[in-house]
């Protein structure tokens, strides 16, 4: 593994010319919701001024939607960039992108029912990517995806001892991307998490009640022993509850909404 890979000479936005013709333009309800995404997803205190969430183009499969290098609270529909699965824009006209693009470009290559990611540093995964002695683990019913302990995406072990901890190219991405073979949420030692879903209201769910799974878990693991839901209850809750993605997204659009007039 070449640490030297990964100088960090290139800074976090970063200009990237376009390198293909766009797709077909995509449903604009999607890009709606692709908005609405990125403002829940701020509100609820997932993402800050970091983070970001992407969903796949509806019209080709091998295309993704991604907003521009910028806050998630403030992104427009004017704001949302097509991108190859290779991470590269299509229709960026010189605005900057994320450069952590390439983690939404092999997921979506890896796997086809995927149909939307969120990348985030949420406040609570943070310590749980770095303690050796706990996995995230699903501790309520509203978290089940999560399951009996999800994976660790160690960095250094791909990339050497150096780095800024950052998915920086489609090398990265892709290591990263083999992990959600076991898990529909992966944590980034030192760094956050990234999750999976086959809608944007099912991924937005998904990232917040894994930083509300995450909170509970720092919370009763210095009070005693901890009972987490079993396997086979975190299979059930999963299935069961997420039919139901469509209610809290509704409650949180609006809340969002809301606060952003304010
Ligand atoms: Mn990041």
């Amino acid at each position: 593994m070449c640490a030297s890979d990964n100088s960090g000479s290139e800074s976090y936005a970063v200009n990237v010319a376009d390198t293909a013709a766009p797709e077909a333009a995509a449903d604009p309800a999607l890009i709606a919701d692709l908005v609405t995404a990125n403002h829940i997803l701020f509100d609820q205190g997932v993402v800050d001024a970091f983070g970001h969430v992407s969903v796949r183009h509806d019209k080709n499969p091998s295309r993704f939607l991604l907003a521009r290098n910028m806050a998630p609270g403030h992104v427009t529909a004017q704001d949302i960039i097509e991108f190859t699965l290779d991470g590269e824009p299509v229709n960026a006209a010189g605005r900057k992108v994320y450069l952590e693009r390439f983690i939404h470009g092999e997921i979506y290559r890896a796997y086809p029912e995927v149909q939307a990611v969120v990348h985030s540093h949420s406040h609570a995964i943070v310590p749980l990517s770095v303690l050796k002695t706990m996995p995230l683990r699903a501790i309520f019913h509203m978290a089940g995806f999560i399951g009996e302990g999800a994976p660790v995406f160690e960095i250094r072990d791909v990339a050497g001892p150096g780095t800024d901890l950052l998915i920086r190219d489609n090398r990265l991405g892709r290591a990263l991307a083999e992990c959600f073979k076991a898990s529909d949420i992966v944590l980034m030692r030192g760094h956050g998490s990234t999750v999976i879903g086959r809608s944007l209201q099912q991924v937005v769910y998904r990232a917040v009640y894994a930083e509300i799974n995450a909170r509970y878990q720092l919370e009763t693991a210095h009070l005693g022993d901890v009972t987490y839901l079993t396997a086979e209850e975190a299979r059930t809750c999963a299935m069961n509850i997420e039919g139901q993605v469509q209610r809290p997204w509704d409650l949180w659009r609006r809340q969002a909404e809301q606060r952003r007039k304010q």
